[in-house]
This record gives C-alpha cells, structure tokens and sequence, in this order.
C-alpha cells in the first residue's frame, strides 16, 4: 500500500500499517509505553548495536510514532522520517544532524520568525554560524560557501512574501558541493513536495497543516534518501568520521551497510539526537497528528480553493492596499509558483489594510469568524499582524527583511464555506479602513 502514489490514498493506508499487529485494531492505537521488553539477552544487545531494528525505548521510538514517520514519508516521497516534539525541534534537528561548532550553513532569508531566532541567537550560542542568502537570486547561496559550509536551509512556501523557494536552483548548486538543501515543507504539505526538485530533507512543523485542527504540536525530519553522505568526506565529517558516541559507527557507511537503505540522516538524528537532547512527539501527539494527516489531501484542496476565493475578493475591495498570495507574483517569482506549487497556491494570504497599523489592528479586531491566534494551517480561518505578534522579537531591521510592514496582515484561510470566510472578512474590512470619502461625499 505504500507503494501507492496518490496522497489521498497514502494518507490513510500509508506506513506500511494495514492493522494494529497484536489486536487487528484498523484505527491506529496508541502505544502509552516508555519501553519495550526485549526477547532475550542477545535480542535486547543486536537493537543496541543496530544489528536488528526494533523498539528499545519511547524516546527513540514508539509503533504510533512508526505509522505517523512513515506516513509523512511516504506522502512526501522519502525514504524514512523521524518524529520530534515541535517544528521547532525538527529544524533544531536537521541542523545539529549535520553541523557542529565551527561549521556554518546557509539559510534562505525569507523565514519563519521563531526559526531566525534559533538560526541567529541559539545557534550561533553552540558555535554555529547562520549566514543568510536573499533566496531571489539562487546564485547567493554559492557565494557564501566555504569549507565548513555543511547545508543549506530554507522554506517552501515562507510567509509573509509567500514567495515559493527556487528549490531546484539552489539544490543544484548545493550538490555540486556535497552541501544537502533542507526545506521547511510545513506551509505546503501536498501541494509542493521538495524531494522531486532535489532537496535531501524536509522537516515539517506538523502542528499546522499535518495536524490540521489546532490541537498538538509536533514535528518531523524526513530523509530523502537521494543524498550521497560519503561523497565528499570533509565536506560532511559527522557522516563520514567514527563517532565516539556509538561506538566508532561512521553513519554514512553503516546505516546503508545494515537497512540496505541511504537512511543516514534519520538514522543518526534518531539514534543519536533524539537519544542525547529527547524531545520526543509522545505518542498520544503522534496519534493525535494521524487524524489530522488521514484528511490532509483533501483539507488542502478546500484550503486552496477557499484562499483562491478571497484573494479574488480581497482584491477588488477599496480598503485593501495590496494583496500577496503566490499566483499574483509576476515574473520568476511567479513562474516558481506555478513550477512548485500543484493542485493550488496554499491557505495563507497576506494583506496590507488601508490605514496602517490603526487599520491593520482593527481589521484583526472586527473579525467575527476568523480567529486570531499565532498559528497557520488550522481547518478555522485564521489571522495575525505578525508585526506585533509573531515577528515581534525581530528588530526593526529584521522586520523590513523578513517583509513584516507595520499594516500587514497574515491571514490562514479554512475550509469553512467560502462564502461566509468572505462575509466575515468583507464586514471586518468595512469596519477598519479609511471612510470611504467617495460613498459619503
Ligand atoms: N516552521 C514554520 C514554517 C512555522 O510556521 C512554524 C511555526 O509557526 C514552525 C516551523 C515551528 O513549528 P512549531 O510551532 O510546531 O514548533
């Protein structure tokens, strides 16, 4: 069954599950247990050394946790996947997979805010070097390699320019160097899968769109499994060196030796890292997220569908500076939208009100349906002005970066009926902007 293509049907046969092992259970169960009886001596000793696969330990891994890192594989056509307790610990992850103090990578500008922070100030605490590329010229990432250059970074489908990221271009220049392109797919599950285009690693905040209803926060790493670890042995050492921590494994080397399967990446962010920093998805979240993914293909058509709807509202309407959604960009922009993106443009949809912040606030505020919270990717539609919330730890010269002007307004568009996600913006809009000199003159 997971050899199934279509996302619909993988999201609910996906992950090599067809029923619960010990009961036939259909509905996956979840496995409320920190460890797992090993069978024998020899058995318990062949897990430890990677000899045999199998559950040791909840930390590591969990058969919920299984279905839920398969399932997202298969849907994102990779080879394997490993589930973490946020988003925010998937990009944490996938960096410390591949660098260590010293080294640096190369991350695209246009970012999710709480990322910038890990990227700028966490990171860069432990020895690691962020150095940032203007991602509308793929070429910046090139100028920016050196010797310890180990990755690059970047998102999908990244708010608020919602400008789609050149993910063949920069793969391309970073597998001239052995350098493995990570991207964050959490804006764009479905509609864009980044493996096709030649990255090596997604990682998902499944807290959004995976999950779907607002209720768990997770995250996951997926490998690709089209990434050559060993071809330039300097180029990525924690691959290629003996790590002293298991034993002298060398990943990029014994994983395949053992799985038959180019898994080195998951295989040694779950070994090593879920093992040495935790921040496991618990097994109830992982449980809770398989809901959410089993709709996933359709949510995502409604999504689509409905933004499309209000952005061509949205457009029209008088107290509406300028709408950003990704099938207005012209030029290059544009064309990576429609190169990237299939079957839609994604549920998130930027607006500058008339007015300003005043404008922009009491927009936000007039909103009857859409909730305001910090959150993107619920089946309810959404808003935020990031610029007081969200990106609030940016300084102002981060702001205008990262494209956050004072009136702009982010807007997650659900799958309730287009119809009434329009009457509500249409009365929110008629509260917040300027009067309307014309009408009343
Ligand atoms: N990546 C993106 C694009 C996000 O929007 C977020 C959260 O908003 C994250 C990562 C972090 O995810 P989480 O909140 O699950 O830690």
């Amino acid at each position: 069954m997971s050899k199934n293509k279509n996302p619909e049907t993988i999201a609910l046969h996906g992950g090599d599950y067809r029923s619960d092992p010990a009961t036939t259970a259909v509905a996956v169960p979840v496995y409320r247990t920190t460890s797992f009886q090993f069978n024998d001596t020899d058995h318990a000793a062949n897990l430890f050394a990677l000899k045999e696969f199998g559950n040791i330990y909840t930390r590591m891994m969990n058969p919920t946790n299984d279905v839920l890192e398969k399932r997202v594989a298969a849907l994102e056509g990779g080879l394997a996947c490993v589930s973490v307790g946020s988003g925010q610990a998937a990009s944490t992850f996938a960096i410390l997979n591949c660098c260590q103090s010293g080294d640096n990578f190369i991350s695209s500008t246009d970012l999710y805010g709480g990322t910038v922070n890990l990227f700028t100030h966490t990171l860069k605490k432990l020895g690691i070097e962020c150095r940032y590329a203007d991602p509308s010229d793929p070429s910046n990432f090139e100028k920016l390699i050196d010797d310890k250059t180990r990755c690059f970074y970047a998102e999908t489908l990244p708010n608020p320019y919602l400008r789609v990221f050149p993910i063949k271009e920069v793969s391309d220049i970073g597998r001239k160097y052995s350098i493995p392109l990570i991207m964050d797919n959490t804006a764009s599950p479905v509609i864009c899968k980044p493996l096709e285009h030649g990255a090596a690693v997604v990682v998902h905040s499944l807290t959004k769109f995976i999950g779907g209803h607002g209720t768990v926060i997770g995250g996951c790493v997926v490998d690709g499994g089209n990434f050559d670890w060993t071809k330039d042995p300097k180029r990525q050492p924690l691959f290629n060196e003996p790590d002293a921590s298991y034993g002298g494994a060398v990943w990029g080397q014994v994983v395949p030796q053992l799985t038959g399967a180019n898994v080195s990446f998951v295989v040694r962010a779950r070994v090593c890292l879920l093992r040495d920093l935790g921040a496991p998805l618990a097994p109830d979240n992982a449980w809770g997220i398989i809901q959410g993914l089993e709709t996933v293909p359709l949510r995502m058509k409604q999504h689509c569908s409905n933004a499309q709807k209000a952005v061509d509202f949205l457009k029209k309407h008088k107290n509406v500076e300028r709408v950003i959604y990704p099938s207005l960009h012209e030029g290059e922009v544009g064309e990576r939208s429609k190169k990237y993106l299939k079957g839609g443009n994604g549920a998130l949809v930027g607006i500058e009100v008339k007015g300003g912040v005043e404008a922009g606030k009491k927009f936000i505020e007039s909103l009857k349906m859409f909730y305001h919270v910090a959150n993107i990717g619920d089946a309810r539609s959404l808003a935020i002005h990031p610029a007081t919330t969200t990106h609030s730890q940016l300084t102002e010269e981060e702001l205008l970066a990262a494209g956050v002007t004072p009136g702009y307004v982010r807007l997650s568009i659900g799958i309730e009926h287009p119809d009434d996600i329009i009457a509500d913006l249409e009365q929110a809009l008629g509260a917040s902007g300027k009067p309307n000199l014309k009408a009343v003159s």
